[in-house]
């Protein structure tokens, strides 16, 4: 059996598509969705992701606007430029791009956000919101994760779903997700005792981990949903760098019902989730439901 490929470039391309056609159809005069990004200090990842993110952001015809801290600026700073941007009546969205250099508290950072703007939904009155089934911002790559899974199964009811790894940003939240789908869930983790016996029980199979190829066919039960958010990057014998998932894509695609792959599968969906998110943000804050 040959797994059906998940294609979240696709599925990407089509929720960025429905939200600028939504944005386009605002009235001329009303204000458009404002989305702020910080950027602190110069690590290359976090650079090509903050411009990814303007340039999707422009593209969905939000107004897009990027903040950058040198990398030894003060916790101070940071928190009066996040303080700024809460109080920016343009703005809907603010996102402190991760990691931040190691002399900053990211907690104090995320608590500090305004939780009607936290559009990574990374603030703890929002995670607080997820595990309590009440209406808040919920994680960008989680929920790109869900749509990726409606894809090919509108219904999770009594599926059982393992999660792999138990990071605050994905694995924790991908769980309350799956739950509140009405699967029965497993959180795995790097202590996790046979760890392919476990994750074979699964019908969805979702990994967050970040070690290349580490889920292998037999962690795979046959005709299983396995969706790989790992982003591994490999240096290749060309010298240039190749990005890989968790899963080791060829033996899971023979094993598997339905896969998504590393590159083009999750990644694309964690900012067209942000946009989303940003538009409901917006939609919020100006009563327009959302
Ligand atoms: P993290 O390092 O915070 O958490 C990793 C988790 O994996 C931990 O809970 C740990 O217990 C578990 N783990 C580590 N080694 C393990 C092993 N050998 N076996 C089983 N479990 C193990 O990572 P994260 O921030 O959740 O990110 C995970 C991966 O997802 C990374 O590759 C990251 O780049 C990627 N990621 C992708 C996106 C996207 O948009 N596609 C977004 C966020 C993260």
């Amino acid at each position: 059996m040959t797994a059906r490929i998940i294609d979240g470039a696709a599925c990407a391309a089509r929720l960025r598509e429905t939200i600028a056609a939504e944005i386009e159809a605002l009235p001329a005069s009303a204000r458009r969705p404002g989305l702020a990004v910080v950027l602190m200090g110069e690590n290359p990842a976090s650079q090509v992701y903050v411009r990814n993110k303007g340039v999707a952001t422009r593209k969905a015809g939000m107004v897009s606007t990027e903040h950058r801290l040198a990398a030894d600026a003060s916790e101070a700073e940071l928190l009066a430029l996040v303080a700024s941007l809460n109080a920016d009546p343009g703005v809907d969205g603010v996102l402190v791009q991760l990691p931040l250099p190691g002399h900053i508290q990211v907690a104090r950072v995320l608590a500090a956000i305004d939780p009607d703007k936290d559009v990574d939904g990374f603030h703890a009155l929002n995670v607080g919101r997820l595990w309590g089934g009440e209406v808040g911002l919920i994680p960008c790559t989680p929920r790109g994760c869900m749509k990726l899974i409606a894809e090919v199964a509108p219904r999770l009811a009594g599926m059982t779903a393992v999660v792999l790894g138990r990071s605050g940003i994905v694995g924790k939240p991908m769980t309350q997700l799956l739950l509140a789908a009405d699967c029965t869930v497993t959180i795995a983790h790097s202590r996790t005792r046979d760890l392919p016996g476990v994750c074979r029980q699964a019908d969805i199979l979702v990994s967050a981990v970040g070690v290349p190829g580490l889920v292998k066919a037999d962690f795979i039960k046959p005709g299983a949903i396995v969706i790989d958010v790992g982003i591994n990057r490999l240096d290749g014998e060309d010298g240039k760098t190749r990005l890989v998932g968790d899963v080791d894509f060829a033996e899971a695609v023979e094993v598997a019902g339905a896969i998504t792959p590393v590159p083009g599968g999750v990644g694309p969906m964690t900012i067209a989730c942000l946009l989303e998110n940003t538009l409901i943000a917006y939609k919020r804050r100006e009563g327009l439901g959302g």
